[in-house]
């Protein structure tokens, strides 16, 4: 027998992230807050990992979950597809980027990012380029944990102990503007230098070889909202169409309106071949992703083989693609696209105002309810502190404390270390939480550096 609940476990059987950490033991979730077994309640300001963008217990979401699960909880989609699914698919590709034809549903990111690896393997196959057998992607990106996934990730620390087993993937350098962006050039002529790059790799690989270019159009979970600078994107595109490489954009984390718009790369007037999405798909209600695909890509599928050579026990789940139409028409319902815009830009002002003249605050950046601070030793060099510290993880411990949920981070920037703080608050936070977050934000940091050695 175990304990109970509201006592708490004295030995757990669960295979925890940190085998050496007690975790608080979440019981109640509602709007912008969660609730532990204590009774403690915590602002959700990073929506888990830029998850929660209804905020918890949605009563549209939830009666749609219900409704489903009381006609069919599941049904196999190699036998059959569901109104739910066929539904969610509609409106997804009606809102899409110009030209997707149709989604793939699958259970989360990583999945999202190795169907979207295999689709476009698959896609050159059909058209008879077997040859091309190569990706790129860039350092400082996290695109999942599952094999393929890490592969395409750039992210040193989580990737070095599986690296034996990742496949060969070429990886160029991020879009970090405050980290490289030099002082003589522009934000247009960076992003040109970076373009370049870009080139020179895909020329060392040979253009044909090449499948895709993989990136996140606004980077979450390494760095910290990293946004392109202008022109970057576009620059990348013209690039991959001179060569018939795919552009798969990865907007698992950025995607779904976090940026103010449903997708990121709008606002880069870009369109990518496959973009993958998920966390604010279904806001954390059920587990579910996708990965859009352009119409020429699924057509060359239909003439060729006519089977995408994948699949999972639980993609099309119909209750995850209930909750994830419910979520998304109350996004459109209640013009919350519209409240990320004006709530991101309080949120900045309230960063901008606390956090702007802090010595030890680099940038602040992001876009839409999507906001992060970089943390240095020393604005001037930007000089990072020293990684053994983990001063992110500190600030998260100290917010905790504070009864306040931030994402925190320390990235590789080509071995060096950065601590980044990554804000995500659903898209229904109002303005006393906007408060709240930031008040209690600037406690944690300034506990956390005076807990520094
Ligand atoms: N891609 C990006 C850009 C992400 O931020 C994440 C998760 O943080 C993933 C993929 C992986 O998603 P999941 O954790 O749902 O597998």
């Amino acid at each position: 027998m175990g304990a109970s609940p509201a006592e708490g476990p004295t030995v757990t059987h669960v295979f925890h992230r940190q085998l050496n950490t007690t975790y608080p033991r979440a019981v109640a979730a509602q709007g912008v807050t969660i609730t532990d077994a204590d009774g403690r309640t915590y602002i959700d300001a990073s929506g888990g990992a830029a998850v929660s963008c209804l905020g918890h217990g949605h009563p549209d979401v939830l009666a749609a979950m219900h409704r489903q699960i009381d006609r069919m909880a599941y049904a196999h989609t190699s036998f059959f597809t569901t109104d739910v699914a066929e539904e969610l698919a509609d409106e997804l590709v009606a809102r899409a980027p110009a030209g997707m034809g149709r989604a793939y549903f699958v259970s989360g990111g990583s999945e999202a990012v190795e169907a979207a690896l295999k689709m476009a393997r698959q896609y050159f196959v059909e058209i008879g380029q077997p040859q091309r057998r190569h990706f790129i992607a860039r350092r400082q990106s996290y695109h999942g944990n599952t094999l393929g996934a890490l592969a395409v990730g750039g992210n040193e620390w989580r990737r070095r102990q599986f690296a034996p087993l990742l496949i060969d993937v070429t990886h160029v350098s991020p879009c970090y503007e405050y980290r490289d962006r030099r002082a003589d050039e522009t934000p247009e002529q960076y992003g040109a230098r970076l373009v370049r790059e870009l080139s020179e790799a895909i020329d060392r690989l040979g253009g044909e070889n090449v499948i895709a270019f993989v990136a996140e159009t606004v980077v979450g979970a390494t760095a910290g909202a990293l946004v392109p600078v202008p022109g970057y994107l576009k620059g990348v595109r013209e690039l991959c169409d001179r060569h018939g490489i795919l552009l798969i954009l990865d907007e698992v984390m950025c995607g779904m309106g976090r940026t103010g718009t449903l997708y990121a790369c709008e606002q880069e007037g870009v369109v990518p071949d496959l973009v993958t999405i998920a966390k604010g798909l279904g806001g954390g209600y059920q587990p579910i992703g996708a990965v859009l695909a352009q119409q020429r890509l699924v057509e060359a599928f239909e003439r060729g083989s006519g089977l995408f050579q994948h699949g999972h026990t639980y993609i099309g789940h119909p209750v995850a693609c209930a909750a994830a139409l419910a979520v998304q028409r109350v996004i459109q319902r209640d013009g919350l696209l519209e409240a990320v815009r004006r709530q991101g830009a309080g949120l900045r002002e309230r960063l901008q105002a606390a956090f702007g003249a802090h010595p030890h605050v680099g940038d602040i950046r992001g876009r839409g309810l999507f906001q992060a601070l970089e943390l240095v030793r020393e604005r001037t060099s930007k000089a990072p502190f020293d990684p053994q510290w983990k001063l992110h993880a500190r600030i998260k411990r100290e917010a905790m404390a504070q009864g306040l949920m931030v994402y925190p981070m320390g990235g590789t920037i080509d071995g060096q270390q950065g601590d980044h703080v990554l804000l995500a608050p659903p898209f229904i936070v109002g303005d006393a939480d906007l408060d709240a977050i930031v008040e209690r934000l600037s406690r944690a940091v300034d506990n956390a550096l005076a807990s520094l050695p």
